[in-house]
């Protein structure tokens, strides 16, 4: 399903880590907006903040027999 960004003032959200509360609100080259951290990042690196994925997603199902 495509979803579009509303062109609120609120509910902003992070466009690289999600984040929707950030002390300053940051745009990349195209006019997203990115949260302080992913900003600065993208400034200083000039790509995208490298994010780290949660691990804490268990797999069930898969055992060793035995
Ligand atoms: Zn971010």
């Amino acid at each position: 399903m495509a979803r579009f960004f509303p062109l609120f003032p609120e509910g902003r959200e992070c466009v690289n880590c999600g984040a929707t509360s950030t002390p300053l609100w940051r745009r990349d080259g195209n006019g997203h907006y990115l949260c302080n951290a992913c900003g600065l990042y993208y400034k200083m690196n000039g790509q995208n903040r490298p994010l780290i994925k949660p691990k804490r997603r268990l797999v069930s199902g898969i055992r060793k027999p035995g």
